[in-house]
């Protein structure tokens, strides 16, 4: 059964024709109305701005623009970002290799191969560690499944891309080199690889990987 939005949005429902005047069904006068609207708050917040800058009129206060990406604003600690792999105090990782965020990820994006640790008092430790991130729904499974708190998603980082598929496969390395965000979630880490990376032809570990 169509819903009660469908029923009254749909642009083939005759009532929703129906509603348009006969001004609004020519778009020019429309485009010509959001003009007005715009150029409306566009000199109101110049003005704004200028009592408040120049003038020092510490009351006015006009649109606030963040000029992304030179300024960030404040996220929430609990945002998920990039996700990196924590670090024992000798530079290793923490993972244990146990799979649980393997199994975990609804998207099948983490490919881990275990090997076994030098330490006997470590079971496993991961030979190689790799997530598809053009995959990863960023749900944060992963982080909350696993028993050692070896993997975050708190580096903050959000800008990352690639022009391959390739590209967007983040290994072990990549992950252990990330560090957490600083105050306000801005990351210190930079981003940490170029777009048009490529990663160096080795056998696939998993079926999907490339
Ligand atoms: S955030 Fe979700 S989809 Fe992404 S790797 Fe973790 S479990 Fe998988
Ligand atoms: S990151 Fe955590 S859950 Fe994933 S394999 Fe390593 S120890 Fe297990």
């Amino acid at each position: 059964m169509a819903s009660r939005y469908q029923e009254s949005n749909t642009p083939a429902d005759a009532r929703h024709s129906s509603r348009l005047g006969l001004l609004q069904r020519f778009y020019l006068v429309e485009v010509l109305s959001g003009l007005k609207l715009t150029g409306i708050r566009f000199f109101a917040n110049m003005w704004r701005h200028t009592l408040h800058t120049v003038f020092r009129v510490k009351s006015a206060h006009g649109a606030v623009t963040i000029q992304y990406p030179d300024e960030r604003r404040p996220y929430s600690p609990r945002l998920r970002s990039l996700h990196r792999l924590v670090r024992r105090e000798d530079g290793s990782p923490r993972c244990v290799a146990c799979m649980m965020c393997e199994t975990v990820c609804p998207a099948h994006c983490i490919y881990i191969v275990a090997t076994e640790h030098p330490n006997p008092e470590i079971e496993k430790v991961p030979e190689s560690f790799d997530i598809d991130l053009g995959k990863c729904v960023f749900c944060g499974y992963c982080v909350e499944a696993c028993p050692e708190d070896a993997i975050r998603m708190d580096t903050g980082i959000l800008e990352f891309s690639s022009y391959s598929r390739e590209g967007m496969v983040y290994t072990k390395e990549a992950l252990l080199a990330l560090e957490p965000a600083g105050p306000n979630g801005v990351p210190v880490s930079p981003v940490p690889m170029p777009a048009d990376r490529r990663l160096p032809t080795r056998p696939a570990t998993r079926q999907g990987l490339p």
